[in-house]
């Protein structure tokens, strides 16, 4: 028993004493790796589901680290302990996603919509209505291309700050989605208060879909939800053509996932846009 007991602690402890470090280690490198240019802006087509053409596309950040190479923002970002470096990456990736936009927008004269992901601390800062602003000035980006993803949970934690809040941007005319909705605990009360032009799916309840019959009830849940308050539904982490089907059957607008892309980089994304891709 005793043995097994020191096994365990072989096992498991110094590796997660490792992990640990390593995130520290990370998380003091982040201002740096800011002020090196290791962040990279990728983007994930999202497709409409009649027409098979890309509609728009999620701005999804990456740290391209000197020995980790690519790490995703869950690793990163999701605790980031210096709030000052956190809110400056963010402004990094609005202001490289604005630009980007603005180059496919005058390669394509198409009408591409920009999504880029909003975090709670940023969505709480004073001044963010002013830095959307500047930003779209700055790149000049026009504002209807641009849509901001809140969560629902950064939403419904001070629901009538997110009504002015989102009102005031919907005044600089930007859009707003609804993101990882159905993870947590909205009331359609507060749901036809809120501005909004879209709901996504969480990726969480399309993995298991085809057979957690109570997924496949949420989903269908989700965009019956969207229906009623006439709001676009987009599913994201959609792998398989059997999710597609149902989805699309259900009366979903657009998804994105890895069986359409996974994220690419802004270049790789307007070649699909210039060849006209159709999925
Ligand atoms: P999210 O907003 O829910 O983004 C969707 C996540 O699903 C992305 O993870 C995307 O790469 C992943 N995904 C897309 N299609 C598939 C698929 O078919 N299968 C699977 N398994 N996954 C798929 P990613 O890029 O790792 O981003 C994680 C989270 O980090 C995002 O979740 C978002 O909350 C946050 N994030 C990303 N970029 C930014 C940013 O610039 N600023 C802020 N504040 N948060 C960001
Ligand atoms: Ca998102
Ligand atoms: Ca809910
Ligand atoms: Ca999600």
């Amino acid at each position: 028993y005793a043995k097994a007991q020191n096994n365990q602690y072989q096992l498991y402890s110094p590796e997660l004493a490792v992990l640990e470090a390593e995130k520290q280690l990370m998380q003091s490198q982040l201002a740096l790796a800011l002020e090196r240019q290791e962040f990279q802006v990728y983007y994930q087509p999202q497709v409409n589901l009649i027409t098979g053409r890309i509609i728009g596309a999620e701005a999804l950040l990456r740290w391209n680290h000197p020995t980790h190479g690519l790490i995703n923002p869950d690793v990163f970002l999701a605790n980031a302990e210096d709030p000052a470096t956190e809110l400056a990456i963010g402004r990094w990736a609005l202001e490289t996603a604005c630009r980007q936009a603005t180059v496919w927008q005058s390669a394509m004269a198409l009408p591409l919509r920009l999504a880029i992901n909003v975090s709670t601390h940023q969505f709480q800062q004073e001044n963010l209505v002013t830095t959307v602003t500047n930003t779209l000035q700055q790149t000049g980006l026009s504002a209807d291309v641009l849509v901001l993803e809140l969560t629902e949970a950064c939403a419904m934690s001070a629901v009538e700050l997110t009504v002015l809040k989102l009102k005031e941007l919907k005044a600089i005319g930007v859009q707003i989605a609804l993101d990882d909705f159905g993870t947590g605990f909205s009331s359609l009360n507060y749901l036809k208060r809120f501005p909004l032009d879209s709901l996504k799916i969480d990726k969480s309840f399309i993995q298991n879909m085809m057979t957690d019959t109570d997924d496949a009830a949420i989903a269908k849940m989700i965009i019956a939800v969207g229906q009623s308050l006439q709001l676009k539904v987009i599913a994201e982490g959609v792998e398989t053509v059997a999710q597609f089907n149902f989805l699309r059957q259900s009366g979903c607008h657009a998804m994105q996932g890895s069986l359409f892309s996974t994220p690419l980089s802004g270049t790789e994304l307007q070649e699909l846009l210039a060849a006209d891709k159709r999925f």
